[in-house]
């Protein structure tokens, strides 16, 4: 499979990204993402069987590669908790016509594993940190972790060379909406990218309302009040965050505004679940099974004409229609998903 059929759906939006999850478990409770009272010590996790493993994943993103994905993300759950991920990225790293590998993470394990999946072929990572204040950052991560864990494992993920990095804080009003500043500022300068992300109502079991989100705006208005910022054009067509530089020059900041100015015309991004299956939009409420057909023997040319079909299918802009009557709308958790 080395030639590539450039896919688009019903809006002419092509396939480009591929969102992997490689777990659903986490070793947080991120108050947005997976509170800690559902998510508790009985909580039905996936078994190992029903999780795809390393050849299953790397057979399906080859699919998608042949279907014109360039852009892989490793997420989860918390993907470095998935047993030998280094050895997944190698393979991932031999699929013709991938052009860049990323990972999502909580950054905890980033000391034990950087260098080695830098080595495996990991381009870059992105980590998940909400506030610079512990006793924040413990409340919302649901298991009272401080940040010092976390600032070290970005140490370790820029000594790998796992560059440019980039950080996510999920802004919700009330909790850590006092720290905008505080992120900018402690950032700047750094060559680190902090991206403020819009609280969303992604699953239904972190209790979203629109009084907890800070619009994006009032984030640009924030911090450009103590630091000039002008708009950037995006880096590429498609790209989630609106782009912010420093007018001294001290870098950029990313604001994903997901719910208060949408950008479902670009979206060009597919997901994997742990599971094995295909969702078309991160508030899908099912995905579509991949894992069956791979494991009773569908030839490449059949899993290829399963997605493209799928994705030729494909009419989601659940942002773009979001309202009261869409927030408790079915939808699978982001910790399954992966964001
Ligand atoms: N565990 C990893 C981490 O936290 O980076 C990867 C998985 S996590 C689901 C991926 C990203 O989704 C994280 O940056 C997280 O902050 C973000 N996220 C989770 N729930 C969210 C929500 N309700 N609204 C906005 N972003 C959310
Ligand atoms: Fe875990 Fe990431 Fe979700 Fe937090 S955001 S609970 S770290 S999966
Ligand atoms: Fe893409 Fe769905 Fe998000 Fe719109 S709501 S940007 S279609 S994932």
């Amino acid at each position: 499979m080395t030639d590539v059929t450039h896919v688009k759906d019903t809006r002419g939006r092509r396939l480009r990204d591929l969102r992997i999850s490689v777990t659903d478990r986490c070793n947080l409770r991120c108050n947005y993402c997976m509170p800690a009272d559902v998510f508790g010590p009985d909580y039905p996790f996936l078994p190992r069987k029903e999780i795809l493993d390393h050849e299953e994943i790397a057979r399906i993103a080859r699919v998608f590669a042949s279907l014109g994905v360039t852009k892989l993300r490793l997420t989860g759950g918390e993907p470095l908790l998935r047993r030998d991920l280094d050895q997944l990225i190698t393979m991932l790293r031999g699929i013709p016509g991938i052009e860049d590998i990323a990972l999502t993470t909580n950054g905890l394990l980033l000391p034990a594993f950087a260098r080695k999946l830098k080595d495996a072929g990991l381009d870059r990572v992105t980590v998940s940190l909400d506030s610079l204040d512990d006793a924040v950052f413990g409340r919302m991560n649901g298991k009272g972790v401080g940040t010092a864990p976390v600032l070290k494992g970005i140490d370790s993920a820029i000594q790998a060379g796992l560059t440019p990095l980039k950080l996510n804080m999920v802004v919700k009003r009330g909790e850590n909406d006092t720290e905008i500043e505080a992120m900018a500022r402690r950032w700047r300068g750094t060559g680190i990218i902090v991206r403020f992300i819009e609280f969303m109502d992604v699953g239904t079991k972190n209790g979203w309302r629109m009084d907890d989100v800070v619009p994006a705006r009032e984030i640009v208005q924030r911090i450009n009040a103590r630091w000039p910022l002008e708009s950037a054009d995006p880096n590429y067509q498609g790209e989630v965050a609106s782009r912010w530089r420093y007018k001294d020059g001290q870098g950029e900041i990313g604001v994903i505004s997901s719910v208060t100015n949408t950008f479902c015309g670009d979206c060009t991004r597919a997901r994997l679940s742990a599971r094995g299956e295909l969702y078309t939009c991160l508030f899908a409420a099912k995905g579509h099974d991949i894992k069956t057909p791979l494991r009773a023997g569908a030839t490449d040319y059949e899993l290829q004409t399963l997605v493209e079909n799928v994705w030729k299918r494909r009419d989601d802009r659940y942002s773009e229609i979001r309202n009261e009557s869409t927030v408790g709308l079915p939808k699978a958790e982001m910790s399954y998903l992966g964001g």
